[in-house]
């Protein structure tokens, strides 16, 4: 007789201990990405069977759960990029999908706030880019930030009307549903250990089960260089996991401010600083910092993989990011090591924080690509294989870009399966 385990039909003892299926299309990876690309595939293409292979009990159970819950208006990313036209279109299919399926999300706008005169050129920089990325931008000098956000202390800003907050893992929770309720199959605790890209298929094996398909996608998050190297290819980068840390906000009034409030980025530096959050269900957090994670998939400082320690360590690319970036690391290292520190980043806008309003948050950690000479890589990356598509890079702003990416991701699969 058959029995369902890990959402499987696993056949008696007497017949094979190892069931195997089949499907036009694999996706390997259960976030927000290898959902909305689902979702997308099976919209275009309702008789076409797709499978969803995640390694955790539920969908979203990493970066997508993890997040800042910002959707994006897309100032930062550089003109012509791939994040800059995603996350642009992203904003509208967002809010759009919130809207059709009845998930919160809340337009509060952003203020990117500049506590400082050095920090003037840097501001009307990124003011430029995101005309040249054609978002709403608006110039707000001392007198109309002291109208806005009368807690913030800041010398000009600038504010992004058409950012927003929202919860990713709903939104990935609901598009999973919505897959699943349309004949779509999502096997959860099926972790991917081996692949094997034929002429004719594609075959993924993991510890339970075997799968064949047509053509696969993998969009694996913090495990994206594994998971492409498990099918002979090389990435051309290793992902460095970096945890983010947050505070929530107590003791502090439901108005303290109305919109996001960013610092001006340090163009030398990934990530965009510490910011204070307003959160969907009520009050604030602050952060996230960057610091060197110990596990990919570690949430607390004490979490430590020996492995993914070592494969860290002994990456090139580790080393000279560390070598370029050694002031910054330092800095974020001490921001985590002392909360003193941490609030320093979020008093220089926000000097009516005290270290008694920050309460513990759940970290994140981010998936950041590195190449081996050091460098960041910055925008989405996808790599081809005759019959696969990888996600190799989708960090920040992916969450708020995942319908595009599945558009982008199903446009390209189209043309592996007519090539195939
Ligand atoms: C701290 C932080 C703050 C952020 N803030 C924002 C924000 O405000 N706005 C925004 O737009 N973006 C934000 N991001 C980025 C955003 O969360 C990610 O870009 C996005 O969630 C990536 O989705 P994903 O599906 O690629 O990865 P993930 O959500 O990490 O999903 C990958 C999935 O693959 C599965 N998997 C991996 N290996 C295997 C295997 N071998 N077999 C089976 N399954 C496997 C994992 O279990 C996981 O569920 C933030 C990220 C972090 C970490």
């Amino acid at each position: 007789m058959a029995e369902k385990v890990s959402g499987l039909v696993h056949r008696s003892a007497a017949q094979d201990a190892i069931m195997s299926e089949a499907a036009d299309i694999l996706i390997i990876g259960g976030g927000i990405i290898g959902i909305a690309t689902a979702l997308e595939l099976q919209t275009r293409d309702p008789v076409s069977t797709i499978i969803v292979l995640e390694k955790e009990s539920v969908p979203a159970s990493h970066q997508t759960g993890h997040n800042s819950g910002v959707i994006h208006a897309g100032v930062y990313y550089a003109p012509g990029s791939k994040k800059a036209q995603f996350c642009r279109e992203g904003v509208t299919a967002t809010e759009a999908f919130c809207t059709e399926h009845g998930l919160a999300f809340d337009r509060v706008g952003k203020l990117i706030v500049a506590t400082h005169e050095g920090e003037l050129d840097r501001m009307a920089r990124l003011g430029q880019r995101a005309r040249e990325n054609g978002i709403d931008i608006e110039d707000v000098d001392q007198t109309g930030i002291r109208q806005l956000e009368p807690h913030i202390n800041a010398v000009a800003a600038l504010l992004s009307p058409s950012t927003g907050i929202t919860n990713y893992r709903r939104i990935a929770e609901v598009m999973a549903e919505l897959f699943v309720a349309r004949g779509g199959v999502i096997h959860y605790g099926q972790r991917v250990i081996s692949c094997d890209e034929g002429p004719g298929s594609v075959r993924v094996n993991t510890a339970q089960a075997r799968f064949e398909g047509s053509v696969a996608i993998t969009c694996a998050g913090l495990q994206s260089d594994r998971i492409i190297q498990s099918f002979g290819h090389e990435p051309g980068y290793r992902v460095v996991p970096f945890r983010g840390e947050y505070y929530r906000l107590a003791n502090q009034p439901e108005d303290l401010v109305q919109h996001l409030i960013y610092p001006v980025p340090d163009p030398e530096r990934p990530f965009l600083g510490v910011h204070l959050t307003r959160k969907l269900d009520g009050g604030f957090t602050v952060g996230p910092n960057a610091v060197l994670a110990m596990k990919r998939e570690g949430y607390r400082r004490s979490d430590v993989s020996l492995g993914d320690l070592a494969q860290t360590l002994s990456y090139r690319g580790f080393w000279a990011l560390l070598a370029r970036n050694a002031g910054s690391a330092a800095s974020e290292l001490w921001s985590s090591a002392s909360k003193r520190a941490y609030l320093s980043k979020v008093q220089r806008y926000c000097s009516r924080v005290t270290l008694a309003d920050l309460t513990p948050y759940p970290s994140g950690v981010r998936a950041q690509a590195i190449a081996p000479d050091g460098t960041i890589i910055d925008d989405f990356l996808f790599i081809r294989s005759d019959r696969c598509l990888h996600v190799g890079n989708a960090p920040s702003p992916a969450a708020t870009s995942c319908i595009p990416i599945a558009r982008f991701i199903a446009d390209e699969v189209a043309t592996l399966s007519a090539a195939g």
